[in-house]
């Protein structure tokens, strides 16, 4: 490129060097007949509550912007958890709620505590924005390393930390006694990402920030079989949600996702059979993976599995999965995940062709 001077202007010399570092959040959307790299339910909602969904969307007014407060759906919602609507912001997706969270309640050069490994927009939204991660690795059969994390907390005085729970890509679900140690010595707020938390046994935490103003549950429409509408909330203490709502883009819900995702939640209990479902295909699949030998399964309280394959042989199942039409999510690299696969609990279709494919491919 040349400008008005004759210079020659690199384009790369544009971006802030941090940006430049980083590496895009993307994943292969090769069409593929099984797909289960993105932990998305197999599962539509049922019929009936998509087709009120489709109607409300029907009638949006297509040449005015959308409620900026989004007034119905966070009422759903906060009427969903006994919460008020003032205690709930929402986000295009819980990610986008991660980066608001991180630009409104931290400065640059602060820092995020992760236990790892982990939904890396955590960290990759930090860098981001000028933050510092910082890492406490859980223990090799993935449980919290509650005393490391205290250590760091004291050491490093992180400004947000996030827990998923069920963790990504492990699939356990973390103590409450854990949340409440981490909360109770954190100099800043917790975030308890529960995305996963409908395929727990025992289900959700509670309004933790009722007792503890610092905790924040975040969640997401997307793993109800909804991922196309996204919409992800977030539930904390009125201060904390009247402030991460001031660096909210106008608008950032559109009015197709307001009004169905509005349907959608006031029909929750349609949805829990789905739930149950999908449990009950994790423990077949589980108990089918662990009978393979060279396979490693580790149990889950989510809609994924994680599994570790023989030693460098990770590529060649991979694409071996992929010859039968199976996509994976493979952690090619990682530092400790690298030979492991996550795969998406399917229908019971699915699941039978990917059992049936690895068998092949190993
Ligand atoms: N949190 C966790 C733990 C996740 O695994 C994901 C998605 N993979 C998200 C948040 C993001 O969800 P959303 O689709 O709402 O942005």
């Amino acid at each position: 490129m040349i400008n008005k001077q004759d210079k020659i202007i690199d384009p790369l010399s544009l971006i802030r060097p941090k940006i430049r570092e980083l590496k895009a959040y993307s994943i292969d959307h090769t069409p593929s007949p099984v797909i289960l790299d993105a932990n998305e339910s197999p599962f539509t909602p049922p019929r009936r509550i998509l087709e009120r969904m489709l109607v409300v969307m029907a009638g949006t007014p297509m040449n005015r912007y959308p409620d900026m407060e989004a007034t119905g759906l966070r009422s759903a919602i906060a009427h969903k958890y006994g919460a008020a609507p003032e205690e709930v912001l929402l986000g295009n997706g819980s990610d986008e709620l991660i980066f608001y969270m991180i630009l409104a309640m931290m400065e640059p050069g602060e820092r995020v505590l992760v236990p790892t490994p982990t939904f890396v927009m955590y960290e990759t939204i930090a860098k981001s924005l000028n933050m510092e991660p910082v890492t406490v690795s859980l223990t090799s059969d993935w449980k919290l390393d509650l005393e490391g994390a205290l250590r760091l907390i004291k050491e490093k005085g992180p400004r947000l930390i996030f827990l998923a729970t069920p963790n990504n890509p492990t699939g356990q679900k973390y103590p409450i006694r854990a949340i409440e140690a981490l909360a109770d010595a954190a100099p800043g707020a917790v975030v308890v990402d529960e995305a996963y938390i409908d395929f727990a046994a025992d289900g959700p935490y509670g309004l933790l920030y009722r007792e503890r103003p610092n905790v924040i549950i975040m969640r997401t429409l997307s793993k109800m079989g909804l991922a196309a509408l996204r919409l992800g909330y977030i539930l904390a203490d009125r201060a904390v949600i009247e402030n991460v709502n001031k660096v909210r883009l106008p608008y950032n819900i559109n009015s197709m996702t307001q009004a169905a995702a509005a349907e959608a939640l006031r029909n929750w209990e349609e949805f829990l059979p789905l739930f149950g479902k999908v449990r009950e295909e994790r423990d077949k699949l589980y108990a089918a993976l662990n009978e393979i030998s060279g396979i490693h399964a580790w149990p889950s309280e989510a809609n994924f599995i994680l599994m570790r394959v023989e030693d460098g042989a990770a590529e060649q199942v991979f694409n071996g999965l992929l010859e039968h039409g199976v996509r994976v999510r493979w952690f090619a690299g990682h530092p400790v995940v690298g030979d492991c696969f996550r795969v998406t609990v399917g229908d019971t279709h699915e699941n039978s062709l990917f059992l049936a494919a690895l068998k092949e491919a190993l």
